[in-house]
């Protein structure tokens, strides 16, 4: 039934408003914004603002976090906990996938991301055989997003080697791989499929340059012209070392050389970039997609934000690993590395006098929704009505109105301050609660407990 809310505080795509309300359609796209009180409104007390999407996750790293956080000399590095990770993924099972996918939704829901790209390589069985059902991996992943309320962008991953120059494969990459025939055939049932399933999208994903041949690269893109292209491009300087040894080019520069790069592309951890790449991205409309988080957790390094920023580059945020899922510690990660690298403070604040967290936020909320392709990251009419309401009530936020709310969210309140979470219309979380987070949770510490002996 179509339905209006009233808060005290809505962020709509025009600004605050007090109040603020909200109708939305049985499809759970939003019909009418106003700021005058509505009679027939259920009235809810806190400050609506988007839910953010989340452009990067690779779901099965859930269960990893906390595992690798142990001494190892100087070869302790983004390398030795990959092989840590395909170690990990050797075990698991369809049904292990969907168990920890689930649990990650709902910590996603709870955190104030209301959709989610998934980009996604584990394909098949432990030798590398393809399931019967060779959509069976990506089939667990819808199911936990149904299961959940997020919406999903599903980025099935090319696949195809071991490194630079058609290196074969490791064992623990078997699970991965791809020919152009069968990823173009998962690929487009995947997107047939997807047109008649709300709040899902299909894309398509590259490893990266070391792991994917030029040659299949082209044509994946000759063939699927439709949904957003993820890729991962320079998160290691081991990477573009070995990129410049292959090519002469370093990544992004060998990219963008190569392929006409527009806002049909998603470039993850663009961290070891030149002046001149980053221009080319920032000039693109390419989005950067930044796992502030992650990237410190691997030891990747820095984006450079400022200098993307004046060129009017755009963003996104991703929780990538899934160490931390708070939307609020991925903004508030991203402006700390800058202020501890440069020794400045507001360094992402779009002008004197302008909050440093509306700028980041409303910033990754439009580079979120592009490199999702999905209607979501603003609350207007026909965008989905993701809306996450914030505790006013709540001792950090006492006395907070327009961006302070946005600021103490970001910087002092984090997930502890999100009350209620809306996911196209649907409140999934409630006081603090989603509706199947217990029979998830279950299922998820089964998983976890048998996958540890
Ligand atoms: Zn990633």
């Amino acid at each position: 039934m179509p339905q209006t809310y009233q808060f005290d505080h809505l962020l709509s795509a025009g600004g605050w408003l007090s109040p603020g309300c909200v109708s939305v359609d049985d499809g759970g796209i939003i019909t009418a914004i106003s700021k005058d009180p509505d009679s027939n409104a259920e009235k809810l007390s806190g400050a609506c603002i988007p839910g953010m999407p989340n452009l990067h996750s690779h779901a099965f790293q859930r269960a990893l976090a906390g595992l690798t956080e142990i001494g190892g000399g100087a070869e302790n590095n983004f390398w030795s906990w990959q092989k840590v990770m395909y170690e990990f993924l050797t075990i698991l099972t369809p049904e292990d996938v969907e168990a920890i996918a689930a649990q990650l939704y709902v910590e996603m829901l709870k955190g104030g991301y209301t959709s989610v790209g998934e980009f996604h390589y584990l394909h098949h069985g432990p030798s590398g055989t393809a399931y019967d059902d060779p959509t069976e991996m990506s089939n667990r992943i819808f199911s936990a997003a149904r299961q959940t309320g997020i919406a999903l962008s599903h980025l099935p991953v090319l696949y195809t080697q071991g490194g630079f120059g058609d290196q074969p494969p490791l064992n623990g990459q078997k699970r991965f791989l791809h020919d152009i025939d069968s990823f173009v055939r998962l690929v487009s049932e995947l997107q047939t499929r997807c047109r008649s399933l709300p709040c899902t999208e299909t894309g398509m994903a590259f490893h990266s340059l070391r792991a994917v041949s030029p040659a299949m690269m082209t044509e994946a893109l000759d063939i699927i012209t439709e949904g957003p292209v993820h890729i991962h491009i320079a998160e290691q300087m081991r990477e573009v070392t070995q990129c410049l040894e292959w090519s002469r080019q370093r990544p992004v520069e060998w990219l963008f050389d190569t392929h006409h790069i527009d806002n049909r592309w998603c470039l993850v951890h663009a961290t070891h970039m030149t002046k001149e790449e980053t221009a080319s991205i920032a000039k693109s409309g390419a989005v950067a997609g930044l796992c502030p988080s992650t990237e410190a957790n691997l030891g990747d390094g820095l984006f450079p934000l400022p200098g993307h920023l004046e060129q009017g580059g755009s963003f996104g945020l991703g929780s990538d690993s899934n160490t931390s899922v708070d939307a609020a510690d991925e903004i508030r990660l991203l402006e700390y590395g800058q202020r501890l690298h440069l020794q400045q403070r507001n360094i992402a604040a779009a002008g004197d006098g302008l909050s440093t967290g509306a700028s980041l936020f409303q910033a990754a909320l439009r580079g979120g929704a592009t490199a999702l392709a999905q209607p979501v990251g603003s609350l207007r009419i026909g965008r989905q009505a993701d809306m996450v309401l914030l505790d006013t009530d709540h001792p950090v936020l006492a006395g907070r109105s327009g961006d302070a709310i946005l600021d103490t969210w970001i910087f002092a309140g984090g997930r502890a301050v999100i009350k209620d979470v809306f996911a196209a219309g649907r409140r999934v979380v409630r006081d603090g609660r989603h509706a199947e987070e217990d029979r998830i949770a279950d299922t998820y510490r089964q998983t976890v407990r048998r996958l540890s002996h």
